[in-house]
Parts: structure tokens; sequence; C-alpha cells
């Protein structure tokens, strides 16, 4: 495949843009691979590229019952960082976050990776002494954080109200290389240089069956007929219950609808990514000038993946109070994602109770930030069967009891 370069973009000027290749091929299956990945979100796609890439592994099918990209990795709110509390987490998200740095180079792909700063604000004494005890968690753990004055959180971002009505700004956790990427270029990214090596990417193809031996994987059924494997890397998230159930075991997850909104572009007010966890709201400026929103997930389980108007209002009030310049601001598009949760707010990564099927979900509202890590990981795991990054965030943790508890990291926020 032609690299991408500024030449090529004067050349293709030059000639009507007639020259450009597809991005990624479209196959028909093949009978046989030695790895099939389900699931082309950003996981999914970054295992099948650091397969290749990292392991030698090319005989390799992603496929996808949708569009690539077009699960949550397409519908999230594009937040980077790194500041987590627990010893595995800050490795496996600090190898991600360091990853995207030169992702776009990696890729030949611009994936917009943005590292402005990311601020969670304290709004409560509870919270900067949680804050306080994650910068020095980060300290030691090599992640470049702290925890900064409320006069530095105006200086930074001028636009929020530090003296909110309900809750003032106390200070603020700060990650300076934290920030944003473009999220479907990262999928786009990965799976053009994943078909370059000669990877097939199997969209509109759904994975309804897991074919076993002997309690071995041996292929799977789809709506394009069976197709053998000797591995398999269930990646989608939000459906990791239903796939792991077609593969014969339980997962410890739960599924709910995550919601995000934008407004209008406007002119840039902000070049930070702020995230208020007490009242629950948080917002970044996309280069289009759109204000990107998040909000809260759904407090009961489901599968529909769009919004609802509680929420909507919710995370308005919550914005509204914390930033009042946007209260006249017109809001373009809403909608939801299903996002899959663990018990500890932590993903899974792991081998599962069938030989050749590797599991790799529960990144729940926080998961676009980790999957260079992500998918370095479970690239590892499959490749070699274990990995340092993922033996952590195995399935028998639920079993033995070892939490690793980020429900405050990674419960509310993204
Ligand atoms: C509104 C919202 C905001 C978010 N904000 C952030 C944020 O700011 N920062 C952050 O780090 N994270 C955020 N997240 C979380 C993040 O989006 C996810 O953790 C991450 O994208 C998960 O990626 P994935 O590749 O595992 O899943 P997905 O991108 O969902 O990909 C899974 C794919 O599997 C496919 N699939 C499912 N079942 C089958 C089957 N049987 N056969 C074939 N294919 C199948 C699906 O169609 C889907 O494309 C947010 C999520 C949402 C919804």
């Amino acid at each position: 495949m032609r690299r991408y370069s500024a030449f090529a973009i004067a050349r293709e000027a030059m000639r009507h843009h007639l020259g450009w290749e597809r991005a990624w091929k479209s196959p028909a299956p093949k009978s046989r691979y030695d790895v099939i990945i389900v699931g082309a979100g950003g996981h999914g796609l970054a295992t099948a590229y650091y397969l290749g890439k990292n392991h030698g592994i090319r005989n390799v099918a992603v496929i996808e019952k949708g569009w690539l990209g077009g699960g949550n990795t397409g519908r999230n709110t594009t937040i980077i960082r790194s500041n987590y509390l627990q010893d595995p987490s800050a490795a496996i998200y600090e190898k991600a976050r360091s990853l995207y740095e030169t992702l776009s180079q990696d890729l030949n792909y611009n994936v917009m990776f943005s590292p402005r700063g990311v601020m969670m604000l304290a709004q409560t004494e509870h919270e900067i002494r949680g804050y306080q005890r994650t910068a020095h968690a980060n300290a030691l753990q090599g992640v470049t954080t702290e925890f900064i004055s409320r006069a530095r959180v105006k200086e930074l971002c001028p636009i929020i109200n530090i003296d909110g009505p309900r809750y003032p700004v106390l200070g603020a956790l700060w990650q300076p290389r934290g920030g944003t990427a473009r999220h479907d270029a990262v999928a786009w990214g990965y799976a053009r240089a994943c078909s370059d090596m000669g990877m097939d990417i199997i969209q509109q193809t759904e994975v309804t069956g897991v074919k076993r031996e002997g309690g071995r994987v041996v292929g799977v059924e789809t709506t394009k007929g069976d197709i053998d494997c000797d591995k398999l890397g269930i990646v989608v998230a939000g459906h990791s219950g239903v796939m792991a159930e077609r593969a014969g075991f339980r997962l410890p997850i739960e599924s709910v609808a995550l919601q995000a909104l934008v407004s209008e572009p406007i002119k840039p007010i902000m070049d930070v990514v702020v995230m208020a966890n007490t009242v629950h709201g948080y917002m970044s400026q996309s280069d289009k000038g759109e204000m990107v929103i998040g909000g809260g997930a759904d407090n009961y389980n489901n599968y529909t993946q769009r919004g609802s108007f509680q929420h909507v209002e919710e995370t308005v009030r919550a914005l509204i109070e914390t930033f009042p310049i946007i209260s006249r601001l017109k809001m373009l598009r809403w909608w939801g994602g299903i996002v899959d949760m663990t018990g500890d707010r932590s993903p899974i990564i792991s081998k599962t109770p069938v030989d050749g099927v590797f599991v790799n979900c529960g990144w729940g509202t926080g998961g676009f930030k980790a999957i260079p890590g992500s998918g370095w990981a479970m690239a590892e795991l499959m490749a070699k069967g274990h990995s340092p990054l993922a033996d952590a965030f195995s399935l028998g943790r639920f079993r033995e009891g070892r939490f690793i508890d980020e429900s405050v990291a990674a419960g509310v926020a993204h």
C-alpha cells in the first residue's frame, strides 16, 4: 500500500484525487485462519495489528457484524489519560497513552492525537484527598500528573465558574500529556495497517456461534458460513456476554447504554479537557469547534444504542453550572453506546474456560484511551499465552478476590 505523505496529497491534487487506493480491502472470508478476532472496534483491530507487527502472525481475520469502528469506538468522547490509581491500570493505560504519542507515524495515518491536557476537578474535600492520593500513586508509577490549585484551574481554563452554585472548584488532578484523538481515525488507521499486512477485515458478518471439539475452539459460525481457526479473540465490548454465551461460558459483565452529545461548532473557547465528576459532566472542544459533552450511564442494563431525555437534562445542568458560557449553545446530536461494565470497573484481558478462546472486554466507560495498550497486551497474550500487561486483568481475579478497584477513576468518568 502506498504511504500517505504531503507529496502524495500534492500529487493527487494535481490529478483530481483519482489515484488514491482503497484504505482497506473487503475480501470474502477464507475457509480457515490462524486467528479470528470478533469485533472490528479499536480493541479488536489493535489486537490484530500487534499480532502482525509484534508477533508475525498475519493469517488473521477480523469479523465485524456492522461496519468497522461503528460500535463504541466511533461513539465515544475520545478522552485519553492514564491517571489511574492501581498499578496494573496505570501500567496499561500509560502504555496506551505513550503509544498514542507516535501512533500517527506508526500507522502512517493521522489519528489527530492532541495532548492538550486533562483536568479532573475536585469539588469536595473528599475528591481533593482522592486526587492527591492518585497524584502520589502516579508519581510512584512514573505517570506525570499533579494536583493543581483552583487559581491554576482558572488560569488553564478561564471559562470555568470556579465558585459554582452547588460545588465550588477546590483544585484539580492535572495530566498535561492527556488529551484527545480522532476516534474513527484510530479504527481506520489500524484497519488500513492490518489490511496492508494481508489480514482480512470482514464487515457485515455476524459471528453467531463458536465451534468446539474436546474443549478447544476449532472455528466460528457466521452469517456468511463457517470459518475454521486455531485461536479466537472475542473483542465485542457491550456484546461480550452474548458472545461468551455462544462460546459456552459466562462473564461477570453488565451492559448499559452510555450517552454523549455535541453542540454546534463555535470559535475556540477551551484548549484543555475538563471532567467534573461530582456534578457529572465533562467537556472538550473538537477541532471543528463543536463542544463534545459526555453524559452518564443508564441505571439499568440494556442494549439500546441511543440517548435518553433525563441524561441530557442532568448533564446539561451540570455543565451549565460549571461553564455558564455555554448556556445558550444549541445542541446538534446526541447518541448512546453499549458499554461493558465489570464490578471493579477494570477490564478483562484473559484466557477463558475454552482452550484457544481469549476475551478482551470490560473497558466500560473508558476504553478508547486504552486501545493501543490493550491491543498490545491482548496480542501478546494470544501469541505467547501470557502478557505482563494483561496478567492482573485475568478472569481468575473474580474467583480469587484480586479486584483492581478503579470505581473512582473509571466508574463515573471517561
Ligand atoms: C458515549 C460514550 C463516551 C465514551 N467516552 C470515552 C472517553 O472519553 N474516553 C475513553 O477512553 N473511552 C470512552 N468510552 C468508552 C470507549 O468508547 C470503549 O471502551 C471502547 O471504544 C471499546 O472499544 P471496543 O473495540 O472494545 O468496542 P467497540 O468499538 O464497541 O467494538 C466492538 C465491535 O464488536 C462488534 N460485534 C459485537 N458482536 C459481534 C458479533 N457477534 N459478530 C461480529 N461483530 C460483533 C460490534 O458491532 C462492534 O463494532 C465512551 C463510550 C461511550 C459509549
